[in-house]
């Protein structure tokens, strides 16, 4: 059959056009909310696997839009990255989970580590560790509590410079952990270069462990690589007890998941870490 260029041209534009005017919107809408303060941080626990105690809680980051309704960090992040709006959003961030780790504290509940996802661009950022610095003694925060989460792709541009900041913020007791770990397309080589604590497989793995051939090779190699390097692995995305027994037959130090927690709201993660007395 013939193939009619002139309406698929069209409709193509259309839609294109529409997306555009959408990321446009979205825009505007991200440097408004920013403003108004319509930022809220969730947490989900970290969780021992074989004591299944909570020992940290990941920071992550919320947004309910007046009109659009909640809209996933997937979806703005990249857009608060490409228009600059991520040091100010994610400075917020590192300051609110500070102070929220102050005020769980202040409350009597156990203090726990306390992650934040850090983009890449901040990280490279040549002011960021002076960011930290000032944060952490406005909020009096204890920095061996403190752990940034960067993604095995951000650690990979720019390797001199990331290596000195990641260095220095070792220096200063916070923890590092790689996020999404085997999504990069990395060599593994920097597992050696850099001052890494944790290491976190990313979730796609842990969801592919039953359906996928092969899918438990890898997990059990990258849980040995981390240990071999002397790092702490966690597991993303735990779902179900099955998966659980599994990581914990592999010796797999930590998990996250909605099988343990959702992320919840503050108020909610003060009550599971009061201190019984
Ligand atoms: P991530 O750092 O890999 O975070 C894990 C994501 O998986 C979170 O999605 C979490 O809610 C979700 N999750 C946790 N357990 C489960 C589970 O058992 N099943 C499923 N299906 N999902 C689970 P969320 O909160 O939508 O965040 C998505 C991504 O957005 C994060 O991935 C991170 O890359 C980014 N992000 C979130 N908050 C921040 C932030 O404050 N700053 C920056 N730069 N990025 C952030
Ligand atoms: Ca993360
Ligand atoms: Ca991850
Ligand atoms: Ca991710």
């Amino acid at each position: 059959g013939k193939i009619h260029g002139g309406n698929q041209v069209y409709a193509y534009n259309k839609q294109m056009s529409q997306t555009y005017n959408e990321l446009l919107l979205l825009e505007s809408d991200i440097r408004k909310a920013f403003k108004r303060n319509e930022f809220r941080l969730a947490y989900q626990p970290k969780v021992d696997v074989k004591s299944n105690h909570i020992v940290g809680v990941e920071a992550l980051i919320r947004w309910e839009h007046g009109k659009k309704g909640n809209i996933p960090p997937s979806t703005f992040i990249p857009i608060a990255e490409e228009i600059g709006m991520i040091h100010a959003i994610g400075e917020w961030v590192l300051f609110e989970a500070c102070q929220q780790f102050m005020r769980w504290k202040k409350a009597g509940a156990e203090s726990v580590m306390i992650a934040v996802n850090v983009s890449a661009i901040e990280l490279q950022q040549t002011d960021f560790l002076d960011k930290v610095k000032k944060i952490i003694k406005e909020t009096k925060m204890d920095p061996n509590y403190l752990e940034i989460e960067i993604t095995e792709n951000s650690v990979m541009h720019n390797t001199i410079e990331c290596i000195h900041t990641m260095k220095e913020l070792r220096k200063m007791g916070i923890s590092l952990s790689i996020d999404d770990f085997g999504t990069g397309y990395s060599s593994m080589g920097y597992l050696q270069k850099f001052p890494i604590n944790y290491l976190k497989i990313d979730q796609s793995f842990i969801k592919d462990l039953f359906n996928e051939a092969g899918s438990a090779e890898i997990i059990k190699a990258m849980i040995q690589l981390g240990h071999t390097f002397g790092l702490k692995v966690v597991a993303e995305g735990v779902e179900g007890e099955k998966i659980l027994q599994f990581i914990r037959e592999e010796a797999c130090d930590y998990y996250q998941g909605y099988f343990y927690s959702k992320p919840l709201d503050p108020i909610e993660i003060g009550r599971k870490l009061k201190k019984p007395n």
